[in-house]
């Protein structure tokens, strides 16, 4: 069962509906060690992103993410708009023309995508950031890609979950929780937190097609 358009669409709306219902936790979390707009900030952008899919057919990846991804850039704001669009126009522009993928394409994309996040946030493995969940994550994803796919859903959204509870004792080194130094020891980061709701989401898709 490949990974089609309809499942990417279907994730994006079931992201929508949890950011919807996470927005107060987000921003809580936000609160504690940033400037607490994480959750508006998600909810603004991802609303818009579904009445933009609303309004349109989509046959392939590419156009799909590159409207997700500007509608992110321009409407999310914050340090998360810039680094989640850039997320899916690095994965639209790698799954390209398809319109169906395979878990090892899927998560080889999403290598690329969070590359992208690296390289825009100059940020790496251990900073305390929404990395913390995509990397091991999409490490878990790839190296499960080749046994059943269950299997690999589950160990991608295990992954993440693990990657988001990781963040808890570590210290800030990107973004603005950064200038909380040692107080932002003993917190979960929020955009770590919205990237194990994305992924969720994604397993989401595969598990209700
Ligand atoms: P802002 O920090 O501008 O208020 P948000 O609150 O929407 O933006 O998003 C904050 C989240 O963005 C953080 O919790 C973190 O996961 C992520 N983030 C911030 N800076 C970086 C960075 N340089 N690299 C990767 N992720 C980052
Ligand atoms: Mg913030």
């Amino acid at each position: 069962m490949p990974f089609d358009v309809k499942m990417a669409i279907s994730a994006l709306r079931q992201f929508n509906a949890l950011i919807e219902e996470k927005k107060e936790f987000l921003t809580d979390l936000d609160a504690a060690i940033g400037d607490a707009d994480h959750g508006i900030n998600m909810n603004r952008g991802m609303k818009r992103v579904i009445e933009k899919l609303n309004s349109k057919e989509y046959a392939d990846f590419s156009a799909l993410y590159l409207d997700v991804a500007m509608t992110v850039m321009s409407v999310v704001g914050g340090s998360a708009g810039p680094l989640y669009g850039t997320f899916f126009m690095k994965l639209g522009q790698k799954l390209s023309e398809s319109e169906e993928v395979s878990v090892g394409e899927l998560a080889g994309a999403m290598q690329e995508g969070l590359n992208g996040v690296m390289s825009l946030g100059k940020s790496a493995v251990g900073d305390k950031t929404m990395v913390d969940t995509l990397a091991p994550a999409i490490k878990a994803f790839r190296d499960n890609a080749d046994g059943p796919e269950e299997d690999a859903w589950n160990a991608f959204a295990n992954a993440a979950e693990q990657g988001m509870k990781d963040t808890i004792p570590m210290l800030a080194r990107r973004g603005r929780s950064s200038y909380q130094g040692e107080r932002s020891i003993g917190h979960q980061d929020p955009g770590a937190t919205s990237a194990f709701y994305l992924i969720s989401c994604l397993r989401g898709a595969f598990t209700e097609r």
